[in-house]
């Protein structure tokens, strides 16, 4: 029976949702704080763009709009790395044939709107919601622009406002033993360009993600339609160096000429970029329950936010969409049962995908200059190329195999872990870790794993 829902939030996650319930025959209503952004301009500082990968492109895929989004994504098929000696390896992210897909977020968030409208959702901006009446499921909403507030009625309301969702807020006040856990790491962001060249070329490899791996920081460039390159330096917030120290435009520019020297002299802006952009903060948030009995959920960020170094956010909350679809499908409109069992389903692979980026980030972090943990990745690929079967890397399981759930591939990374440590303490393991000897002890490890 058809539903009268309400979508608080027409970002990505939202406006997906919208045509996937508007597709089923709802009458879906959308309601975004922001204006209209085909109309306006793209708040700076907000990742420019993101990683597309397999999960969020099976969601695509499924209501029929991945070709669409096609056009404005390009494949990166592997890091290039920028290392401080001044070469830049390359390595390939999977298979033959995998890649992700740098998608400009505006792009995608005003595509998504527009077949939202085209699949018939009413879409509403400069609507920011500021409370829900759950007894009599009306959603109080506040013009931003001069508009009057309003208040509607709902069957059913989903929380699709991000990371500080005010849906989740009035949830959370208004429920008795709500779990909440919020987490800031001591590192922020912030956005940098690099310009295209004449006529609109690449100054870098189009078809790669570029890291600039720096001990306790780095930088990441991933390219745009246009030619040119957003780069995210991510670093600390304080200690030396970090964005309080870099505290004058001489300082930056120094600071980029001996660190980052293939780069900051594409970056004709650096300076006014590096003051004028925010400085922005990365946020994990966990919290449970995601459901009112049949008439509210969380979804996306607003259900689960985290840190963005596994690229994850988006494709797990698009994730999100096509579980809670293939729900309506299992229990044909019964919304207790599809509400409860999505989020069954999706708070252990919510709580992974956060776990598993937060380790990345530590791994970045603390790791990436250990000789031991460096001589460990490099025996790990080593054995995933000889035994694909047998050992896939957690990086392709999260990225390239939507069939793997985020949870397994957390628990399956923990067992390659538990194999490595035990590898890692083979006396000479620098020099015989090609050896047969080494291969065999793996092999077995996992079998008795398995
Ligand atoms: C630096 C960085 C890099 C990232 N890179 C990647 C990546 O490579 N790959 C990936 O998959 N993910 C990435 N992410 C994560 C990704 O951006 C988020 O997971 C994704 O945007 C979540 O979508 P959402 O629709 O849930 O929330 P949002 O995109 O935050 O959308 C929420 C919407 O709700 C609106 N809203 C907020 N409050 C209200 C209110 N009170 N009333 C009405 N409307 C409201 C907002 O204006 C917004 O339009 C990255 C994140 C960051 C910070």
């Amino acid at each position: 029976m058809s539903k009268k829902i309400t979508i608080i939030g027409a970002g990505l996650v939202g406006s997906l949702l919208s045509i996937y319930l508007s597709k089923r025959g709802n009458k879906v209503s959308m309601y975004e704080r922001r204006p209209d952004m085909r109309k306006a301009a793209m708040s700076a500082g907000r990742s420019i763009n993101l990683a597309l990968s397999d999960r969020g492109i099976k969601a695509l895929e499924e209501v029929g709009i991945m070709e669409e989004i096609r056009k404005i994504a390009i494949p990166m098929h592997g890091r290039q790395m920028h290392l401080p000696d001044g070469s830049t390896p390359y390595q390939a992210y999977g298979k033959e044939g995998q890649f992700i897909n740098s998608v400009s977020r505006g792009e995608l968030n005003r595509k998504l709107i527009e077949l939202a409208e085209a699949n018939g959702v009413d879409i509403f901006f400069n609507q920011k919601c500021e409370n829900i009446d759950w007894v009599n499921n009306e959603i109080h909403f506040a013009g931003t622009s001069g508009e009057s507030t309003s208040t509607v009625e709902s069957d059913l309301i989903f929380g699709t406002d991000g990371a500080y969702s005010a849906a989740r807020l009035t949830h959370q006040l208004q429920h008795d033993r709500f779990q909440y856990e919020q987490f800031y790491i001591d590192f922020g962001y912030k956005e940098l360009n690099i310009p295209a060249g004449k006529d609109g070329q690449f100054l870098l490899e189009k078809h790669a993600l570029h890291i600039w791996p720096r001990g306790n920081y780095m930088m990441i460039a991933l390219p745009n339609i246009d030619g040119s390159f957003t780069c995210t330096l991510f670093f600390p917030f304080e200690g030396e160096p970090s964005f309080k120290t870099l505290d004058s435009k001489e300082k930056v520019q120094s600071f980029f000429d001996e660190i980052f020297p293939d780069v900051a002299s594409l970056m004709p802006t650096l300076k006014e970029d590096f003051f004028n952009n925010p400085t922005a903060s990365l946020v994990t948030v966990k919290c449970f329950p995601w459901i009112r009995e049949d008439k509210f959920a969380l979804i996306g960020d607003a259900a689960h936010a985290i840190v963005p170094f596994f690229g994850q956010g988006m494709n797990c909350g698009f994730e999100d969409c096509s579980v809670l679809n293939s729900l309506i499908g299992k229990y044909e409109e019964d919304w207790t049962k599809i509400l409860q069992e999505y989020q069954q389903l999706r708070k252990p692979d919510a709580d992974a995908i956060a776990d598993l980026a937060i380790n990345n980030f530590v791994e970045m972090r603390d790791k990436v200059g250990d000789p031991k943990f460096l001589l460990q990745k490099k025996i790990e690929a080593h054995v995933s190329k000889k035994h694909p079967d047998k050992w896939i890397p957690a990086y392709s399981q999260v990225t390239f195999s939507p069939h793997i759930r985020y949870s397994e591939a957390l628990k399956n990374g923990n067992s390659q872990q538990g194999i490595m440590e035990k590898v890692m303490a083979v006396p000479d393991i620098e020099d015989k870790w090609e050896s047969e000897e080494v291969e065999k002890m793996i092999l077995n490890m996992i079998a008795t794993n398995e």
